[in-house]
């Protein structure tokens, strides 16, 4: 079940995609199932061999290159409301051709980031003489800035997940694997949201490895245990919201650091306004881990954009001199990770609002302590 917009929200970006194809001297997007064609046209196509291509054109009309037998899904979503020309093809067609014969004139054509690659090789073999450059340019500069309506989607992912987190203490018992604990809360964020996209159950030793993949191990009393989860909602927008727990009572040294990260993560929050920049906001937690002697334990960025994928534009990193404006959506993950011994992130999604941060999760922030009563 997907739900949508409202028509106008669609309209309006395909006009804005168009305007920006104009201003960068692009004839046509070139746009396969993915988040930029949901974006555009609402439509949440399954990606496959067969060709399904929206051609936005700079210059007008838009037109859907699509198997016939995908119609019936195309027109179930707002496109069928939404001034696009469709392109049946059957089985024995070659839609390449097709794509080629309404681009006779195109000299400079975009296709999206995350076409795949055979797919940008075969229009090229049939559009000798259209160059190829890449549609981010023109995607994500939308794509960054979220309207009124995604940023209630967003709130919405946010909220769901944190009813997951809310559940996270129960399936932390000493003596489960990571990967136990791992398919519950999957189950808990398919319940939440429409359906799950990661979890990472880091316990023990394993806590200091950010992107660590649920292992075999055991929860032990006395374990850090780092749970960052995400899953997609019915209209397609990602959540995502690291929680650091605690078996038992942690060490007086992690808890102190654990204080420091926290206000690193506050302090990185509350400097979030428009006009501030990206690689600022990393800065600021960066500049408060390392006066706390943690600054070599941070090991990533403090944040990605996220929105129709859990990693977009804009990245929260050092050299990304982008000032924010308001809509931007990213996260604030900070985290410092001792190799061999323990780690800690804390991770919420923030809003760009007019005069500050707007947070997407609520849970309380501190290190969360689950007894051990197995
Ligand atoms: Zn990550
Ligand atoms: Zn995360
Ligand atoms: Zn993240």
């Amino acid at each position: 079940m997907s739900s949508y917009f409202d028509i106008a929200e669609y309209q309006s970006r395909l006009d804005r995609a168009a305007a920006r194809c104009r201003e960068l001297e692009i004839d046509a997007l070139l746009i396969t199932p993915g988040p930029d064609l949901r974006y555009l046209v609402g439509y949440h196509a399954h990606a496959s061999e067969r060709l399904t291509c929206l051609v936005v054109s700079a210059n007008g009309p838009n037109r859907l290159i699509i198997p016939t037998l995908e119609r019936g899904t195309a027109l179930a979503s707002p496109l069928s409301e939404l001034d696009i020309e469709l392109i049946p093809w059957e089985e024995t067609e070659n839609p390449y051709q097709l794509a080629a014969s309404v681009l006779t004139t195109a000299r400079r054509v975009a296709v999206d980031d995350r076409m795949w690659a055979i797919k940008a090789y075969y229009l090229r073999e049939h559009m000798p003489k259209a160059h190829q450059v890449p549609a981010g340019p023109v995607m994500n500069e939308l794509r960054m800035v979220k309207s009124a309506a995604e940023i209630i989607e967003l709130q919405a992912a946010g909220a769901a997940i944190d009813r997951v987190h809310e559940q996270v203490p129960q399936f932390l018992k000493v003596g489960r694997t990571e990967r136990e604990i791992a398919s519950r809360i999957a189950e808990a964020i398919a319940v939440e949201h429409e359906q799950a996209d990661f979890v990472i159950v880091a316990a023990g030793p394993n806590s200091a490895s950010p992107h660590h993949l649920p292992s075999n191990r055991r929860l032990q009393d006395g374990d850090v245990v780092v749970i960052d989860i995400g899953g997609t909602t019915a209209t397609g927008y990602c959540s995502d919201s690291t929680r650091t727990y605690s078996m038992g009572e942690p060490s007086a040294d992690f808890a102190s650091e654990y204080a420091e990260l926290l206000s690193a993560q506050l302090r990185a929050t509350a400097s979030v306004k428009p006009g501030v920049s990206c690689e600022s906001v990393d800065a600021i937690a960066r500049n408060a881990l390392t006066a706390a002697d943690l600054g070599d334990f941070f090991l990533h960025r403090i944040g990605h954009g996220i929105g129709l994928e859990t990693h977009e534009e804009p990245y929260m990193v050092a050299g990304n001199p982008h000032k924010l404006v308001e809509g931007n959506a990213f996260s604030i993950e900070p985290g410092f990770y001792r190799e061999g011994v323990a780690g800690a992130r804390i991770e919420d999604i923030v809003v760009c609002g007019p005069d500050g941060p707007i947070l997407c999760n609520d849970r309380p922030r501190e290190l969360l302590i689950v007894e051990g009563d197995s």
